[in-house]
């Protein structure tokens, strides 16, 4: 085990907490859904008479995309976005910035399709109309996934390994990054779990006409949310563990939000040994580490 990954305070000494680049403590995935205005509305046409709505969504590639990227830019921090193929489309000089700042671009679905919903063909459907936009727009063949909507069906995983992709940031159940196999793929896919903790629409996201998310009746404090984003990274940060973000440009993004995300990416540098790292190198080192692990236990 590293020994730069010790528990601080009186805790006992961190179990099972992974290794990471040059003795850093902790892994940092910053990661952004650049979801503009797709989703369940526009799956069911009805945001073509919702105007209000459609630019709701369409203040993130528009306007609040530009300001994150000069942040992360600035700060030097990568970060990874997933982005549906329909927002590509409509905003391609806008995505290119993605790139032009190394940060990773990965798949989101073509309209923000929720996967379980979907049967075998109809999600190599869209996985087919993404690798297609993605290379006509933009010249480039993701490797990762994250599903919209939150949650697979039982092809999912097959479709995604048949369409190259690598890694998935969909699931939850650990802290750390993990492997999945699919039966008849050799490789596996590497999945880096998000949390809600994490996921800026559980603070911030609420808006009227149409009311959403359902039951959320105001948005939290500020002050709060930043502390709350904190704490959760200490507690990774302490365990050496993998973190990684559900937030979105459209909600994190606005002229006073974006100091908390500035806030937040300054207390974390301020640890110093903190690897941030692309949701794509994150999975290369983990697929890496099982390689050696698994090399190790075949040379003993
Ligand atoms: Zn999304």
């Amino acid at each position: 085990m590293n020994a730069s990954i010790r528990r601080r305070g009186s805790r006992t000494p961190a179990v099972h907490a992974p290794r990471w680049p040059n003795g850093r403590r902790s892994c940092v995935a910053l990661a952004f859904d650049l979801d503009g205005p797709t989703g369940d509305a526009m799956l069911d046409g009805s945001i073509w008479n919702n105007p209000s709505y459609f630019m709701l969504g369409s203040y993130g590639p528009w306007r609040a995309l530009e300001r994150l990227l000069d942040l992360l830019n600035e700060r030097g921090v990568p970060a990874t976005f997933f982005v549906p193929a329909w927002v590509i489309e409509n905003w391609p000089r806008q995505c290119a910035r993605i790139l032009e700042g190394g940060h990773e671009i990965a798949y989101h679905g073509y309209r923000h399709e929720a996967f379980w919903t979907l049967d075998r063909a109809g999600q190599r459907d869209v996985m087919a109309r993404c690798i297609d936009v993605f290379s006509r727009y933009l010249g480039i063949r993701p490797v990762g996934f994250r599903t919209p909507s939150g949650d697979w069906s039982p092809d999912t995983i097959h479709v995604l390994m048949e369409a190259g992709v690598r890694y998935s940031s969909s699931m939850r159940g650990d802290d750390r990054p993990y492997l999945l196999h699919a039966e008849g793929f050799a490789a596996p896919l590497v999945e880096i779990p998000g949390r809600w903790e994490l996921d800026d629409y559980a603070s911030l996201a609420y808006h009227r006409n149409p009311d959403f998310p359902a039951s959320l009746d105001r948005i939290a404090s500020y002050d709060t949310t930043l502390d709350n984003w904190r704490r959760e990274f200490d507690g990774s940060h302490r365990d050496g563990l993998c973190l990684t973000t559900l937030f979105h440009p459209k909600v994190s993004g606005k002229p006073g939000r974006i100091a908390l995300l500035e806030q937040l990416i300054e207390h974390m540098r301020e640890q110093g040994d903190v690897w941030f790292a692309t949701c794509r190198d994150v999975a290369q080192w983990w697929l890496d580490e099982a390689e050696s692990v698994h090399t190790l236990e075949s040379s003993v």
